[in-house]
């Protein structure tokens, strides 16, 4: 599966979901693996949490602030299974515990530390990260690939900003509330990382992760992103360099087309950006770059 945007449409597949493949089964031993026994309830075996996913998209169409954070983290639990039922994660277990680590750690700068967050690394070329509600977030390998240690951080920092502050859950309420996947039944999808998954929130998940969110909670998360890279101790100039990466980046190159497609125009986030680091950030520059081999080695 060479185009990332095709990852959603077989999303939407439920008999790829109900395939197991080997890199599916690897997921428990990968997570057990991790620091600080990480482990997602529900995502590596049908737990209790599982049994209420109708109850989760009645849960949406009413108001974000009824949603509790057990449920919040629910509904990511099944967002994370919808993303990793299309795209297997990496085996490379050394890579995943070092992303973990590294997204753990930032997390524990953010103003919700308590979370259970869980990074993965998704076996996919392409240059892609989600995040999911309740502290799920996923990076593609050709990203991880085609980053430095300072710039994955920034990009983990954006995406923690989503989950910190809800953009994801706020646009699946909308969603829900307008109606979106009324028209199905309330069927429920067996799949083998998720438990069960009911048809409204696949169909919710696949919508949310093809369109992807407003322009404003984008460029909020560059903004709060920045500075949370800066806090955990990063070179706060990281996002930023990404962000020259994709500017650069052919719209046609279809490793980028689902993130361009997805995000505001780089030169526009980068503007927003200048506007808001100004130069108050610069004495957090000028740290040595540090490749992703590297320190993956060094563990
Ligand atoms: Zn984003």
């Amino acid at each position: 599966m060479k185009n990332p945007a095709s990852l959603l449409q077989a999303a939407a597949c439920a008999a790829c979901i109900a395939l197991a493949s080997p890199a599916h089964a690897q997921f428990g031993n990968i997570l057990r693996q991790l620091p600080g026994n990480i482990a997602i309830p529900g995502v590596t075996s049908a737990g209790p949490a599982a049994a209420n996913s109708g109850d989760v998209y009645q849960l949406l169409q009413q108001s974000v602030e009824s949603i509790d954070e057990p449920k919040e983290i629910e509904i990511g639990r099944q967002l994370a299974a919808v993303l990793l039922g299309s795209k297997p994660l990496h085996p490379d277990a050394a890579l995943q515990r070092y992303v973990n680590r590294l997204g753990r750690w930032i997390s524990l700068h953010s103003d919700r530390p308590q979370l259970p967050w869980t990074f993965g690394v998704l076996d996919d070329p392409g240059f892609n990260a989600f995040a999911a509600p309740g502290g799920y977030v996923f990076v593609t390998k050709g990203l991880v690939d085609s980053v430095d240690e300072a710039e994955l951080a920034g990009i983990l920092a954006h995406e923690i900003t989503h989950v910190t502050e809800k953009h994801h859950l706020r646009a699946l309420s909308a969603k829900a509330r307008s109606g979106l996947a009324t028209q199905l039944i309330a069927s429920q999808l067996r799949n083998n990382v998720g438990g069960v998954i009911s048809a409204q929130m696949l169909a919710l998940g696949k919508n949310l992760y093809s369109s992807g969110l407003d322009q404003a909670d984008e460029f909020a998360s560059d903004r709060q992103g920045v500075a949370l890279a800066a806090r955990a101790g990063f070179d706060p100039y990281g996002l930023p360099a990404v962000l020259q990466q994709l500017r650069t980046a052919a719209p046609d190159n279809p490793l980028f087309s689902l993130t361009l497609s997805t995000h505001p125009p780089a030169q526009q986030r980068l503007e927003q950006l200048e506007v808001a680091m100004g130069n108050r950030l610069d004495a957090h520059t000028g740290k040595p770059s540090v490749t992703i081999p590297q320190r993956v080695r060094m563990r």
